[in-house]
C-alpha cells in the first residue's frame, strides 16, 4: 500500500511538532499537511522547521478542506471546538480522523459518534501503550476487589495544562468503573474541598496537580482495609503519544466507518 497522507492538526502545538516528528521518522506515511488555527502567527511557518528537524516543504496553514482533498487521515491533538469542526469535514473527505483532544464535553462526544455511521475514528485520552495496558490491569483489579476498597485517581501534568481531570485519568476511571460495572458520570468525586463529608462506598476519586514540565504521571490507588494496590504509569516524552497516534492511523486505514479506541488498535478488548 503506498504511503499514508496524514495531515497533523495543531502543528505548532506540543503534541503537534511530536506527530511531525514522529511521521518524519516513520516509514509508511508522509505530512500531507499542517493545520492550525486561523490566528495563529505560525501560518505559513514550515512544520519540519517548527518541530526542530529541517524544513520539509509543508506549511502551516488554516484550511483543512483544502488540505484534506489530498490527504487519507488526520492527526488531531487540539482544542475540542477545532476538533468537532474538523469532525465534519473529515467525515465529508472520508478520511481517517484521530482524535487525541481532551476536554471534550458529551454534547462534542455525542457529534463525534454521529458521524461513524459514515466515518472511520479512532479516538482516546491517551495513545501511549503503557496507559492502555494500565487501563486493562485497572479493569481486571477493579472486577476482583468490591467496594470495600476505594479508588482514587491521582494525576500529574505540566503547569500550561488546560483541562482537568486529564484525558488519562478519565478513561482509567471509566476502566475502574467497567471494572465495577457502574457509570462512571454517576459515581465519580471531582475537586473536593472544604467540609465534604466521609467518601461515598464506591465512588471513583479524582485528584489533579499541575506545576513544571511534567508530560503526564497517573497513579490508580485500591484503597482497602489495612492495605493498598496502586497502580503508576509516568510517561517521559511526548512522542510515546504520537507514536501511538501515527499508529493508529496506519490501523485504520481502510477499515469500516466506526468509533475506535486505542484497546482496539493495540488488541487490548476483552
Ligand atoms: P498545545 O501545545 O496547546 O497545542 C494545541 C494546538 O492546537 C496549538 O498549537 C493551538 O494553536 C492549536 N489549535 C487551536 N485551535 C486550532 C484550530 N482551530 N485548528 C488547528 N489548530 C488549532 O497543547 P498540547 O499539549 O499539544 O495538547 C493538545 C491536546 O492533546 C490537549 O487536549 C491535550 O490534553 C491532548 N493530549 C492528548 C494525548 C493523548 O494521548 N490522547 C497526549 C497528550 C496531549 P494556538 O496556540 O494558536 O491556539
Amino acid at each position: 500500500m503506498s504511503e499514508m497522507r496524514l495531515i497533523v492538526a495543531g502543528a505548532g502545538g506540543r503534541m503537534g511538532r511530536a506527530l511531525i516528528r514522529a511521521i518524519t521518522e516513520s516509514s509508511g506515511a508522509v505530512i500531507a499537511g499542517a493545520l492550525e488555527s486561523p490566528n495563529s502567527p505560525l501560518l505559513g511557518e514550515d512544520s519540519g522547521v517548527l518541530a526542530g528537524l529541517p524544513a520539509n516543504g509543508v506549511k502551516l496553514s488554516s484550511d483543512l478542506w483544502e488540505l484534506s482533498a489530498h490527504a487519507d487521515g488526520i492527526l488531531d491533538f487540539t482544542v475540542p471546538a477545532a476538533t468537532i469542526a474538523n469532525v465534519a469535514i473529515a467525515a465529508q473527505r472520508g478520511i481517517v480522523h484521530v482524535i487525541g483532544t481532551t476536554g471534550l464535553s458529551a454534547s462534542d462526544d455525542a457529534v463525534i459518534r454521529s458521524v461513524t455511521n459514515q466515518a472511520v475514528v479512532v479516538k482516546s485520552g491517551n495513545m501511549s501503550l503503557g496507559v492502555n495496558l494500565l487501563a486493562a490491569m485497572v479493569k481486571r483489579v477493579a472486577q476482583a476487589l468490591d467496594d470495600s476498597f476505594d479508588i482514587e485517581i491521582v494525576e500529574m501534568h505540566h503547569k500550561a495544562k488546560v483541562d482537568a481531570p486529564s484525558g488519562t485519568a478519565l478513561l482509567l476511571g471509566e476502566a475502574a468503573a467497567a471494572g465495577r460495572n457502574i457509570a462512571l458520570s454517576e459515581r465519580s468525586a471531582r475537586g473536593r474541598d472544604g467540609v465534604t463529608g466521609a467518601r461515598r462506598a464506591g465512588d471513583i476519586g479524582f485528584a489533579s496537580l499541575r506545576g513544571g514540565t511534567v508530560t503526564g504521571d497517573h497513579t490508580v490507588i485500591f484503597a482497602g482495609p489495612q492495605e493498598r494496590i496502586e497502580l503508576t504509569h509516568k510517561a517521559e516524552d511526548r512522542m510515546i503519544f504520537a507514536n501511538g497516534a501515527l499508529k493508529a492511523a496506519l490501523w485504520a486505514r481502510g477499515r469500516s466507518p466506526g468509533l475506535y479506541s486505542m484497546a482496539d488498535v493495540l488488541g487490548l478488548g476483552d
